[in-house]
């Protein structure tokens, strides 16, 4: 394919992208559907009665009044008939139901890990491991924040510096792993308060706030090597890991030829253990888990587990849950799936580049990330112009979006101030096998329209403010 006047949303090394184009018919989605959920539409009179219910945040709309949720991709996942048929199969006996087992053997295998502890979900682990490898006064470097992560290392007395490479701070730097750690940030950090006071390093595959970017097997040996030298654990976040190992397979040369579970065991050998949101990556409605390769903090994790989460051989979840987890893991390493999965992103991405529309670039694995401060020049940041964008999205189409900007970011705990990212974004978040084509055509269509009409969007001011994770629950009003 030669077509110039094609954008290109995906740079391999080395080469320029293939026009999006060529892979059209390569993303087909590799399952049929056997059962259906109906879908409600809405008025814009209902919509604008339900956004001012909801304070003009998302997450406090009603489900009942969406019509296309990319409100998130944690939890939202459509489960398989194997999965399902799992289900059935729950064992739920209090203590060593043999679901656990099933997961803990495929976690062994798939990822490579020595012992397993399952969570309700993934800030369960986080909360976990934070508590166990932390003390107070410590530096935990991590490949940009993630909220419920960046909160349970502060929980814990730690402080969190960002070490990602600069250009995720960007939204037009087309580096193909815009995920990756600055070697240089850690040298610094390790230089500036000594190794002891680093128990780990928490490494994100892919980035969910830089927009899902993925990191390199070269950095992740790179950040391994390096630690080591130190003493410092490398702790995997492995929410997304097999998406970022599909980005590996097409990007990174010399992995083309290696199978998504080879990739997986590889990425996951360069570190001391992972924690886990099962409601990404393997395709379930709710668990997590932590994995760990040291006797000492598993023992640690075992009994703390049963003070927060519940036995160690459950973790706060069902056997059958456990089960369709374990059976998740299997599915969401085939590489048709990974391909459908991302393909579908990579599609809507290409047709609003097509119009011009200003988001993340390159589109990452989970998500499209609309860029706010391009797309609403005339706003302040302390408009949260990306809350603003988000609103009006939904009420032009009954689509649910969700802010990833200075109202995600939260406080400084030290100054009271805002934190102020460089990206103001407004995230679109895709289920996994759950919406179609048709419907990214919709989506498309809408974002266009508001385009369109954005001068007329106004800025929103904040009536309520949480005191954690403010961006689930604040409220807010137009600006008058
Ligand atoms: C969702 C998520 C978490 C937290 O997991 P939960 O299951 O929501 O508790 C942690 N890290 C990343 C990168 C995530 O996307």
């Amino acid at each position: 394919m030669s077509n110039t006047t094609h954008h290109t949303t995906q740079p391999k090394p080395g080469q320029p992208a293939q026009p999006a184009t060529h892979v059209k018919r390569a993303w087909a989605e590799p399952f049929k559907i056997k059962m259906v959920e109906l879908l409600k539409v809405t008025t814009r009179e209902e919509r604008v009665a339900a956004l001012q219910e909801a304070g003009y945040n998302t997450f406090l709309l009603k489900s009942d009044d969406v019509y296309i949720d990319l409100l998130t991709d944690s939890g939202t996942n459509a489960m398989s008939d194997v999965q399902w048929a799992g289900m059935m199969l729950g064992d739920e006996a209090y203590a060593g139901s043999r679901n656990y087992y099933n997961l803990e053997q495929n976690v062994q295998k798939y990822y490579g890990y020595k012992h397993l502890i399952p969570t309700h979900q993934g800030r369960g682990a986080e909360h976990l491991i934070s508590r166990i490898l932390i003390k107070p006064g410590d530096f935990v470097p991590g490949n940009m924040y993630f909220t419920t992560t960046r909160l349970h290392q502060e929980l814990a007395g730690g402080t969190f510096v960002d070490v990602i490479v600069d250009e995720a701070h960007s939204s037009e730097n087309l580096n193909p792993f815009k995920g990756n750690v600055d070697l240089k940030k850690v040298e610094a950090l390790i230089a500036k308060v000594g190794a002891k006071k680093i128990p780990y390093i928490s490494v994100a595959v892919t980035v969910n706030m830089a927009g899902g970017q993925p990191v390199s097997m070269q950095n992740l040996r790179d950040v391994r090597a390096l630690c080591k030298k130190h003493g410092i654990r490398v702790i995997l976040d492995a929410t997304r890991a097999m998406e970022n190992a599909y980005f590996i397979k097409v990007r990174e040369s010399g992995y083309a030829d290696k199978s998504i579970p080879e990739i997986l065991h590889e990425m996951c050998s360069y570190s001391d253990g992972a924690t886990m949101s099962g409601k990404k990556d393997l395709l379930v409605n709710i668990g997590g888990f932590l994995a760990i390769n040291e006797w000492d903090v598993f023992e640690e994790a075992r009994n703390l587990v049963v003070v927060y989460e519940g036995l160690h051989t459950y973790g706060g979840l069902a056997g059958r849950d456990m089960e369709a987890m374990s059976r998740g893991i299997v599915e969401a390493c085939d590489a048709d799936h990974l391909r459908a999965r991302i393909g579908q992103v990579e599609y809507v991405g290409e047709r609003l580049l097509q119009a011009d529309i200003p988001i993340v670039k390159p589109v990452g694995g989970h998500a499209i990330f609309l860029d706010a401060k391009k797309f609403l020049p005339h706003l302040k940041q302390t408009d949260f112009p990306a809350q603003a964008l988000a609103a009006e999205l939904y009420l032009e189409s009954g689509i649910r979006a969700m802010e990833r900007g200075i109202v995600s970011a939260g406080r400084n705990k030290e100054t009271g101030d805002h934190y102020y990212p460089a990206l103001e974004l407004v995230r679109l978040t895709f289920p996994r096998r759950v919406y179609t084509q048709a419907h990214c055509d919709v989506l498309v269509e809408s974002v266009i329209e508001v385009f369109q009409n954005r001068q007329k969007i106004k800025g929103l001011k904040m009536v309520y403010e949480p005191k954690y994770l403010r961006f689930f629950q604040a409220k807010f009003e137009p600006i008058a």
